[in-house]
């Protein structure tokens, strides 16, 4: 591609058997290009050749193209379908609006990106209003390792994982000299980086004097919906996100959003969304499976389809939320099952009956005359873990599921859970005290009216001399008093999430959040690592009560400690309450083996600190690295669940 003597210098769409697009133009097996959004381009006689020579680094290589024969760029404004420009001018030009400060929609391999400078505060900020995203950090495209290096800290495990051929986002420290903008990862000490990973990238990312070390690259919909794929939906959706289009015409067969991943120091990759690069790439088990359909849950859904020895879990599918996510998720459903030749025999889905997920499965269940099985949510977490560890069947962990929510066998939300788990079955040995939580779901937005929460619970007055209430009039907070009080639209929850949200609250971090564990997020990036004071708690019939830290915390900030104390105060103590309940428990059931799963665990603090005191207490620590701890690897569980099920 740099050689300007090749015939596919500087083209776009050039590839070879070791690299291109598969997953995201294949449209049927056997994967050959007739199955393939290639179709329509007859490969010229040059590229033919190559196609057919078993010495050539193409040989075989379906989506093989050049300028001759391959799909081309350009550029078009916005709402006017006439291209300004085509092929290499078209990159020049979309170059030039990067540096004036422009908004590009970028037709990629997965999807459409908005692309803009990120050493340019305006158009930054203009992104998040234009996309109405407060506050949720953008990821960005830096040309080279070297340029990372300049704004971020790397390990040498970050630095392999970057450059991997997966080529995930991964979330590392940032310099604090970086001019990278802090609009791009507001509150946050972190930035989502990666490298290009189409030539397409390579060229609009290329290096020049005056022009911009990294683009912001964040992904091109509408807040909730899926990005986008094709031409005509970007042209629709993103019209008023984006200046300008570059587009292709080498259609998108399936949506894929970038993979998001991090180090866990020592401990190798820990994911945070698996998708590109990593779907359809199946999870090898060490059983036989039946073929299972496992529907996961709602927010940062992703499905599994099992068959053999294999579990393919499917790519980032999103919040299921709104009809175009559903749409997604049933035709990625269909899609897999023709891929990979699976029609379900059985099928599996979250006890949480509103799911759009749980829905699809008993609808799915009834019409195809299958049975099928609600799996309780933490149960499955942890049940993921375990099966990308590889436990034994039969053999029991003790598995701390701390999460945001999910629909406990008691129909009250549960969060905060230690469970004695095999795959087969589980047992609720100790939770959190559970709290009233009210509003419901809506409490998740404002994590003040759940901290109101956690202070009656501790038994403390919910009145002004708490700085975080000084800002919310009286006749609120006493109108959510009567609301806990009275049990009106307040079910119990002992989710670890909220909890976090609340600390946070108390703290003065935020009262109201803009996205799911703002708070819990900014909480975390400012704890002080030289702070090691912990809070007092008690465990005692089952309960892990954390009233007296809630007590001693809202002292610390009466008292004006600094944040950064109360906050490093706040996440040892969870370390501590995680170590006291496994030591508690190996006396008692000697069980030596720890999983932890659930979303809470992307707390790299939390995580960090409780595998060292675990650890040092002679645990042996299961954490995953190959789907994430949040509800992204929750059908992972769901499947095997089913599996060992079935078996009884
Ligand atoms: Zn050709
Ligand atoms: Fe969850």
């Amino acid at each position: 591609m740099a050689d300007p003597s090749d015939r596919r210098y500087h083209y776009p769409f050039i590839n070879c058997t070791n690299c291109g697009p598969r997953f995201t133009i294949i449209q049927d097996i056997p994967y050959d290009r007739p199955y393939t959004t290639m179709s329509g381009f007859q490969l010229c006689p040059e590229c033919k050749a190559e196609y057919n020579d078993p010495t050539d680094r193409r040989f075989h290589a379906q989506p093989v193209a050049c300028p001759t024969c391959g799909p081309h760029i350009w550029l078009e404004a916005r709402s006017n379908p006439a291209p300004l420009a085509e092929h290499e001018e078209a990159i020049q030009q979309a170059r030039a609006l990067i540096l004036e400060g422009k908004i590009l929609a970028v037709r990629g391999l997965g999807g459409f990106h908005l692309a803009c400078d990120g050493t340019n505060s305006q158009v930054v900020e203009k992104l998040r209003e234009r996309k109405l995203r407060v506050g949720k950090p953008f990821a960005l495209m830096f040309p080279t390792l070297k340029a990372i290096e300049e704004h971020c800290l790397l390990t040498d495990e970050d630095r392999m994982l970057i450059a991997s051929r997966e080529r995930p986002i991964v979330i590392v420290p940032k310099r604090p000299e970086s001019p990278i903008v802090d609009q791009v990862s507001p509150g946050q000490n972190t930035l989502g980086v990666m490298l290009p990973y189409t030539p397409l990238h390579v060229l609009l990312l290329e290096p020049d004097k005056g022009y911009p070390a990294a683009l912001v690259m964040t992904s091109g919909n509408l807040s909730d919906e899926p990005i986008a794929t094709s031409n005509q939906e970007a042209r629709e959706k993103l019209s008023r996100l984006a200046d300008a289009f570059l587009l292709h015409n080498r259609e998108i067969e399936t949506r894929c959003d970038d993979s998001v991943m991090r180090n866990i120091p020592g401990s190798g990759r820990y994911p945070l969304r698996r998708s590109r690069g990593y779907a359809p790439n199946p999870i090898r088990t060490q059983w036989q499976l039946p073929q299972i359909l496992a529907t996961g849950a709602e927010l940062k859904n992703t499905f599994c389809l099992t068959k053999g020895q294999y579990a393919f879990l499917s790519h980032h599918i999103g919040d299921l939320e709104n009809y175009e996510t559903l749409t997604s998720f049933e035709d990625g459903i269909a899609h897999f099952q023709r891929l990979f030749r699976v029609t379900p025999e059985v099928i599996a889905y979250d006890l949480h009956p509103d799911y759009l997920s749980t829905r699809y499965a008993k609808q799915r269940a009834a019409d195809d005359g299958l049975p099928a099985y609600g799996i309780q949510h933490h149960h499955a977490h942890i049940a993921a873990c375990m099966a990308e560890n590889n436990i034994p069947a039969e053999e029991p962990v003790i598995g701390l599921s701390y999460d945001g929510t999910g629909y406990g066998t008691d129909g009250t939300i549960w969060g905060g859970e230690v469970l004695i788990s095999t795959y087969r079955s589980f047992h609720r040995d100790f939770f959190v005290k559970p709290v009233p939580l009210p509003g419901g779901d809506a409490a998740i937005k404002q994590p003040w009216r759940v901290a109101v929460s956690w202070l009656l619970a501790a038994g403390l007055e919910p009145n002004q001399d708490i700085p975080f209430l000084s800002s919310i009039k009286e006749d609120e907070v006493a109108s959510l008093e009567k609301q806990i009080f009275s049990m009106v639209n307040a079910p119990y929850t002992s989710s670890m999430g909220r909890l976090f949200d609340a600390a946070a609250a108390i703290v003065g971090v935020r009262n109201q959040v803009n996205y799911e564990a703002q708070a819990a997020i900014e909480f975390e990036a400012l704890v002080d690592p030289k702070e090691s004071g912990e809070y007092p708690f008690s465990l005692k019939d089952g309960h892990i009560d954390l009233a007296p830290m809630i007590r001693e915390l809202v002292m610390d900030v009466q008292t004006s400690l600094a944040t950064g104390k109360v906050a490093a105060k706040f996440h040892n103590t969870i370390a501590e309450v995680s170590r006291q309940v496994c030591l508690l428990i190996r006396d008692q059931q000697s069980i030596n083996q720890v999983a932890l799963s659930g979303g809470v665990w992307q707390n790299m603090v939390l995580l960090e600190r409780t595998m060292a005191k675990l650890q040092h207490a002679g645990f042996e620590v299961l954490v995953h690295h190959q789907v994430p701890s949040n509800d992204g690897g929750l059908a992972l569980g769901q499947a095997v669940i089913t599996h060992f099920t079935l078996k009884n």
